[in-house]
This record gives C-alpha cells, sequence and structure tokens, in this order.
C-alpha cells in the first residue's frame, strides 16, 4: 500500500451468495467487527437486488454498495440486464467488471469489459476492473503479455480524469476460490507491470494515483503481507467477505 498517493480499498464479492432479507443481519455482525478508525475504503458488491438493503444498513459503518456486472447499453429491451443509470440509482457507488467468472460463463470478452466499464464511468460508478491469468498462461510465461492486453483493452478511450474514478483488480484465475493465493511476490509482480502499463498510457502521475488490488483467496491471514507489497492497494475478496468477522479481520490487515 501506498497511503500517500492512493485509496487503500477492501472490497468484497458475494457472487450469487446471500438474500435480501440476510443483508441487515450480516451488516450487525460485521458492524461490531469493523475497527472503529478504518484505513481503508470499504465495499461490498452483491446481487443487484440487494443494492437498496446494502445502501440502508452500510450507511453508518460508512460500507459502500457495489454491483457485480452491468450492461453495456444505457437503457431498452435488454432483457435480464441491469443498466449503470439503475445501479446508481439503487445506490452503487462501484461495480466490477471483468471477472473471470463474467469472462469464463458469460463469454465476456474485453471489448465488452471496455464498453461496460465506460457505461459506468458515464454515470459517476467506479469500475472496479478485474484482469487476471489462467494457470496455463502463467506456466507459459505468459502472464505479463496477458495482463498488458487486458488492461490496455479495459481501459481504451478512458480518459486521464476517468481513470481517476477506475480501480484495477488483478486476480489471478487459478487463485480465485481455490485457496491456493498467489506468493505476495508474484502478487507484486503483476501489480508492479499493470502500474507501468498504465503509466505508459497516461504517464507517472496518474499511474501512481490508480488503486491496485489483489483477489484470489485472500483471507485473514494472507492479507497483511499481501497489502505489505508497495503496488498492493488493497483485495478483491469473495470467500472471506461472506462471514463478518473473516471480512474485518482483512480491513483490520490494512491498519499496518
Ligand atoms: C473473487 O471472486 O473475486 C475472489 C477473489 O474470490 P476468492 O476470494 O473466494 O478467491
Amino acid at each position: 500500500m501506498n497511503r500517500k498517493y492512493r485509496k487503500t480499498v477492501i472490497a468484497g464479492n458475494w457472487k450469487m451468495n446471500q438474500l435480501v432479507s440476510g443483508v441487515k443481519p450480516f451488516m450487525e455482525e460485521l458492524k461490531k467487527e469493523l475497527p472503529q478508525n478504518k484505513q481503508c475504503d470499504i465495499v461490498l458488491c452483491t446481487p443487484a437486488v440487494m443494492i437498496p438493503a446494502m445502501v440502508k444498513a452500510g450507511k453508518d459503518c460508512k460500507v459502500a454498495a457495489g454491483g457485480q456486472d452491468v450492461s453495456k447499453y444505457e437503457k431498452g429491451a435488454y432483457t435480464g440486464e441491469v443498466s449503470a443509470d439503475q445501479l446508481l440509482d439503487a445506490g452503487a457507488k462501484y461495480c466490477i467488471v471483468g471477472h473471470s467468472e463474467r469472462r469464463q460463463y458469460h463469454h465476456e470478452d474485453d471489448m465488452l469489459i471496455n464498453a461496460k466499464a465506460r457505461a459506468l464511468l458515464a454515470k459517476g460508478i467506479t469500475p472496479i476492473i478485474c484482469v487476471g491469468e489462467s494457470l496455463e498462461q502463467r506456466e507459459m510465461d505468459l502472464t505479463i503479455e496477458h495482463i498488458t492486453y487486458q488492461v490496455k483493452a479495459a481501459l481504451y478511450g478512458i480518459s486521464a480524469t476517468e481513470l481517476r474514478h477506475c480501480i484495477i483488480a488483478y486476480e489471478p484465475i487459478w487463485a480465485i476460490g481455490t485457496g491456493k493465493t498467489a506468493t505476495s511476490e508474484q502478487a507484486q509482480e503483476v501489480c508492479e507491470a499493470i502500474r507501468g502499463v498504465i503509466r505508459k498510457m497516461y504517464g507517472a502521475r496518474p499511474a501512481r494515483a490508480v488503486s491496485i488490488l489483489y483477489g484470489g483467496s485472500m483471507n485473514a491471514k494472507n492479507a497483511e503481507e499481501l497489502l505489505a507489497q508497495p503496488d498492493i492497494d488493497g483485495g478483491l475478496i469473495g470467500g472471506a467477505s461472506l462471514k463478518p468477522a473473516d471480512f474485518a479481520a482483512i480491513v483490520k490487515a490494512t491498519d499496518q
């Protein structure tokens, strides 16, 4: 982390878990566990139907609500889709785009992810743009090339002013939900490379200011070491965000 230049962000990704009726009790538990003086911004990205409940329950403990996906279209005949305007109206301040599960199960490509990030920015919602390599790509020594492509494509046409409202999340696919975390050296190496790509695209100052998160089996035990890396500015957390005590322990790990 480098708090001098950028925000530390701990974002949970509930995926397709929890219920609307469970938001309030979860947040009551979380409130008890969170430190008083938080050293980071906290977000919980829930299924879209839970966003209003999260906004309400998160108000007095400063936990922001986020979505997990958005349509690239503004509005109209797109059954099942949720627009950026609708997310904004529901109270979302953030939204994940390009999560590997969407890339894999919904065949989302880099162009679509770019369009989604731009749709969010147009409404003032912070996109949390996910990038990450597969195990095969890592073994073939293609990690940096792959990530470079993904970052460049995701940020295509996004201005330096808009970049200030973007977050990048490095999530190696092989580490998501598997219990296999990237070592702090592996995670730092890629996050540093991401900042390097952004530096080439936008210059030193914007690159220095962008928050880059690590995601992939982050938990209470490994968070402190990962967050101690100079280019890792927080975490995107799946499994461990479903238990208030575990999520709060990761928030506490930013207190270093
Ligand atoms: C994720 O889904 O973004 C994630 C990082 O999941 P987990 O923490 O469970 O690996």
